[in-house]
């Protein structure tokens, strides 16, 4: 059996080596050219947070280890507030439970070498498909063609298989919505002697309520930041001025840090913020997507590799379960998925509200220590939401709904003690 896989980034590199492990003819093809000859253009964020998840699809190719040798762990959120005050919350009542840093070209250049071990996948660099013929499962691209027995899209968010099923597919579901804000990367580059200006071991957050910057350890001592604000903001912010104005009002403790940041603002592309949601994922046993091509979600959960990645193990076993059947096992993996995905996609956009906003509030913390309290207290019963989604396989969906039951017998609880102090009060 032949695949034509399109996309050659985080989600294609490592499916290409999940199918050539099974023993399966794979052309993996990308538009952009080899990240390994050092001419990575990533276009979105230069580092991620990996967690159980991905690290669980990386281990059933044997490639965890090497991946993670080159991760910086993240054991909480450290708050910045306007005034420069700090404040810690560790991720999990575990302390050993983090995410973990890790440069996206580094990522990249792991998975494509952990397909290109097998003899049956070839890697295409500078092949930009511009059509998918969904009946002879042909891949056309500037300067020819591939026909194989399936074509997989794993060409991100903006993808050109899923285009072509929209244009052929009757009914085919198709919604993106955009947020309002959009981001903006820039550096804090490593002390003089080389070291982190910063904690290392943590996800930095200045969350100002409309918008929010956050900042991630790279393994040179740098970090890289993430601005989230609202489009008019950055087209209205265009002289170096205004820039260092708000810098200096809203993270005044960051600002002296970063020295190339009236540069690097003018300079790094303002990204846009989707989700996609589309159905079905897959035409026959013809065409199927993966990862962001079949539901781009926004990064603030920091769940869209590790959901693409999740993918990919799905797949995987789907086409074990059904090996005479590839229709049954695109549909099953498509009813596998979407739930969670769809689920993922509104728990990503309530985690922004979350951290720009709330991270900063006493009522918040208090909150996630009183979490940590009961997951402590009741091991194996009560498990934050987060804890949920970032440490554990549980389906997202799944994880959802037991969170908001959680919630509500805890909300019960605490209304039921506070209804019997003011009774016991009134007794006396
Ligand atoms: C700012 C930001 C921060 C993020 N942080 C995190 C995080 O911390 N943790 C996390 O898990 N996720 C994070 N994500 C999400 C993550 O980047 C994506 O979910 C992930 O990259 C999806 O992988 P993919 O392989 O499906 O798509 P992509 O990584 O986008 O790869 C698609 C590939 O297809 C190629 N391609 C596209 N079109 C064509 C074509 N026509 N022909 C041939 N090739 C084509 C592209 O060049 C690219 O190499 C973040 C995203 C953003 C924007």
């Amino acid at each position: 059996m032949k695949f034509v896989l399109v996309g050659s980034g985080l989600a294609g590199g490592l499916l290409a080596a999940f199918l050539g492990r099974r023993g399966y003819d794979v052309d993996l093809y990308e538009r952009r050219a080899d990240p390994r000859a050092g001419n990575f253009v990533g276009g979105r964020s230069i580092n991620l947070a990996l967690s159980t998840r991905g690290i669980h699809a990386l281990e059933q190719l044997g490639i965890a280890e090497e991946v993670l040798r080159h991760a910086i762990p993240m054991r909480g959120r450290m708050i910045h507030e306007r005034s420069g005050e700090l404040h810690f919350a560790p991720y999990d009542v575990d302390p050993n439970k983090c995410i973990n840093s890790i440069g996206r070209a580094a990522l990249n250049t792991t998975v494509i070498e952990a397909a290109s071990r097998h003899p049956n996948v070839r890697v295409h660099f500078n092949h930009k498909c511009v059509d998918v013929d969904l009946e002879s499962a042909t891949a056309k691209f500037e300067d020819g063609e591939a026909k194989g027995d399936a074509v997989i899209g794993v060409d991100g968010a903006f993808s050109a298989v899923r285009a072509a099923m929209q244009r052929k597919i009757d009914n085919f579901q198709y919604d993106e919505s955009y947020l309002a804000h959009g981001y903006k990367e820039l550096t804090i580059p490593p002390a003089p002697n080389g070291s982190w200006q910063m904690e290392k071991n943590a996800l930095h957050i200045w969350p100002r309520k409309s918008f929010m910057m956050i900042a991630l350890p790279n393994p040179d001592g740098s970090f890289t930041c993430t601005l989230f604000w609202e489009f008019d903001n950055f087209k209205a912010t265009t002289h170096d001025a205004d820039v260092r104005r708000f810098f200096e009002r809203e993270f005044p403790d960051a600002m002296p840090m970063m020295p190339d940041l009236l540069e690097d603002f003018r300079a790094n592309p303002t990204g846009s913020l989707v989700t996609i949601r589309c159905a079905p994922w897959f035409y026959r046993d013809k065409v199927c997507l993966v990862g962001d091509a079949a539901h781009a979600v926004v990064p603030f959960y920091g769940q869209g590799m590790n959901a693409a990645f999740e993918d990919c193990v799905v797949l995987d076993e789907c086409l074990a379960e059904f090996p005479q059947d590839r229709h049954r096992a695109f549909a099953e993996y498509f009813a596998r998925r979407k739930e969670n995905t769809d689920a993922l996609a509104d728990l990503a956009v309530g985690n922004f509200i979350e951290m720009r906003d709330k991270t900063a509030s006493r009522l918040f913390r208090a909150k996630k220590k009183l979490d940590h309290f009961l997951e402590a207290a009741l091991p194996g019963i009560y498990l934050p939401l987060y804890t949920m989604v970032t440490f554990t396989r549980i389906p997202y969906a799944r994880a959802a709904r037991r969170a908001r039951i959680q919630d509500t017998i805890v909300y019960v609880a605490l209304l039921a003690l506070l209804l019997a102090a003011i009774a016991l009060l009134l007794c006396h």
